[in-house]
């Protein structure tokens, strides 16, 4: 029997709605989904980007179609790209028709730039409708409508809020419902009260971010407290981490939050001591070692890293698979139960051939 995960709030039913392959909502698992920063009319440096997040774990990849040539570029993406292309188009309606019948999964259209073709509201809810391609509604706090800026004086939670809502209405009046919304903004305290408020007004699929969150050390952690915070209460339904930093470390991060939260199985977790003066061993060196070495494990898998025996044997009871060090050795756990010392030099390796060992002797799917 398979262990269900616990999760701190059972996640909020949203509907389900299909991108591509995959559905977003409902009972569907939260997914992951990061940008190429490729020109998408480079199509073969795009199709290697893709390739590269697919490897990584996305789950799904927009493409920037800023200009003619990258419309034109999209149905060989959309048809070569392993895993739901979505397009995101800001100005161009035309754009809009061209990425659906390009076989896009999905188009992100921006409410504040869209009121300047209100008009094709309905067209375009017709051709995604009839072609069964998604939209996703993407408020963002620095394109938000004049007039709302006018009304709460800065991009606020309420504004998001509202222009989503009031974009929502616009496709569901010509009974479109085939979307998701994002009400992103780079504070993750606005981020957060937006999404709250809109998850208790309708039952949209959300995608989470928090737009434009900065370099890798700041983004991380930004997105991580505002993912967190959302999705330990169930809400949010897919999730994109914006870093200054190449995509594929965006699809890392998502993941590792997701996996922190048990919404996504854990894989190979380490859990190290952050060392003290009791340390007997450069923790940080073989933590770094020891995560190097089982990377490419793709089991479930926890080994615990400590830097002395005081704390050893009782985290290690709780690992499949540990070492607590001291004396120039290791003592190697396995379930808790020592199975041999080690010389120093040879932790790493021991660990890395036990892990290998139990990964090869756990069920598969
Ligand atoms: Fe310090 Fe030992 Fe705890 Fe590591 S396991 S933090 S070295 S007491």
């Amino acid at each position: 029997m398979p262990k269900i995960p616990e999760l701190i709030t059972p996640r909020k039913k949203t509907r389900k709605v299909k991108v591509g392959s995959l559905y977003v909502g409902g009972d569907a698992p939260v997914t992951v989904q990061s940008m190429t920063t490729t020109p998408t009319h480079d199509i073969n440096a795009t199709l290697q980007q893709i390739a590269e997040l697919t490897a990584a774990g996305c789950d799904i990849v927009r493409v920037a179609v800023p200009r003619k040539e990258d419309a034109d570029a999209l149905k060989i993406i959309a048809m070569k790209s392993p895993i739901p292309v979505i397009a995101d188009i800001h100005f161009q309606p035309n754009y809009v028709f061209q990425a659906i019948d390009a076989g896009c999964a999905g188009v992100r259209v921006n409410p504040g730039n869209i009121r300047k073709f209100d008009d094709q509201v309905g067209e375009i809810a017709k051709a995604a409708g009839d072609a069964g391609v998604a939209l996703r509604i993407g408020v963002n706090a620095g394109s938000l409508e004049p007039s709302l800026l006018e009304k709460y004086g800065r991009p606020t939670a309420e504004a998001l809020v509202e222009s989503a809502v009031w974009e929502a209405s616009l496709f569901e009046e010509h009974g479109f419902h085939e979307f998701g919304i994002s009400v992103k903004h780079n504070d993750p305290v606005v981020m957060v009260k937006a999404y709250r408020m809109l998850s208790e007004r309708g039952d949209w699929p959300l995608h989470l971010g928090v737009t434009e969150a900065g370099p890798a050390f700041q983004g991380t952690i930004k997105s991580a407290v505002a993912f967190g915070s959302l999705l330990a209460d169930g809400i949010g339904d897919t999730i994109r981490v914006s870093l200054s930093a190449p995509p594929v470390e965006e699809i890392k991060v998502g993941l590792q939050i997701l996996q922190s939260l048990n919404l996504r199985e854990r894989r190979l977790e380490i859990v190290s001591c952050p060392s003290c003066g009791r340390a007997q061993v450069d923790v940080y060196t073989l933590a770094e070692s020891v995560q190097e070495g089982l990377k490419h494990l793709t089991v479930p898998i926890r080994v615990a890293v400590m830097g002395c025996v005081v704390n050893g044997p009782g985290e290690a009871r709780e690992a499949d698979l540990g070492v607590a060090s001291g004396n120039g050795k290791g003592q190697i756990f396995v379930k808790g139960e020592v199975i041999r010392t080690v010389p120093e030099s040879e932790i790493v390796e021991t660990l890395i051939a036990e892990a290998e060992r139990i990964a090869a002797d756990m069920p598969r799917d």
